[in-house]
């Protein structure tokens, strides 16, 4: 699609940015990652994985240091009582191991639909894209997607792309987001993909 090519071209590097050594810590690094950025959640993570990284050394953590070791995530509280929760369910109902499918993975304490997206995509190598703030707005700029919901918008993206372009997809848009198509004030005139733009030809 030429709109990824274009994307592509502006964005080579575009990729999870979040660090992390196996899907578990990625996992715990996306929860952390609700309204937060990535680059504050690897400060976090770099310290806290140094204390606890399997669900079992989760599950021993004291809830009152994992939430100090967590605070400058921001929802600190909420966060920290669904990671707990989480990896009691990962221990009892999984032996440990983070699953691997849609159905599983949003059983879990403070995983949805987006951060069971990106588990599949960037863990487990599955044609999957989650849509967070970046990817909802974009797409209805770029008229890919009209949808109300970010599962509405999941449905238009995942008819728009191929499957094996899927991963590629959300890094890129989530990166021209952040990167451009700024929420209050898009970067129309330096856009990459400015004569593909629905919003932008209708300004026009
Ligand atoms: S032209 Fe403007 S609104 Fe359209 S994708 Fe680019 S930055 Fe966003």
């Amino acid at each position: 699609m030429e709109l990824l090519e274009e994307l592509k071209n502006a964005y080579p590097d575009a990729t999870c940015e979040l660090e992390y050594g196996n899907e578990f810590e990625l996992l715990i690094s996306v929860i952390l990652s609700a309204q937060c950025t990535d680059k504050r959640v690897n400060t976090v993570t770099k310290e806290l994985f140094k204390v606890a990284n399997t669900p079992q050394a989760f599950r021993a953590l004291d809830i009152a240091e994992l939430e100090r070791l967590i605070k400058s995530c921001g929802l600190y509280k909420n966060k920290a009582a669904n990671i707990k929760s989480c990896c009691r369910e990962l221990t009892d109902k999984y032996g440990g191991r983070v699953p691997d499918t849609m159905e599983e993975l949003i059983t879990l304490s403070g995983v949805g639909r987006k951060t069971a997206n990106v588990m599949l995509s960037v863990a487990f190598g599955k044609p999957a894209i989650a849509v967070d703030t970046h990817v909802f707005r974009v797409a209805h700029r770029l008229g890919l997607s009209d949808g109300k919901t970010p599962n509405d918008v999941e449905r238009d993206l995942n008819a728009a792309f191929r499957q094996e372009d899927y991963r590629d997809a959300h890094f890129l848009l989530i990166r021209h987001g952040r990167d451009c198509c700024h929420a209050r004030k898009p970067n129309c005139e330096a856009c990459p993909v400015r004569v593909m733009c629905a919003t932008a030809s209708r300004a026009e």
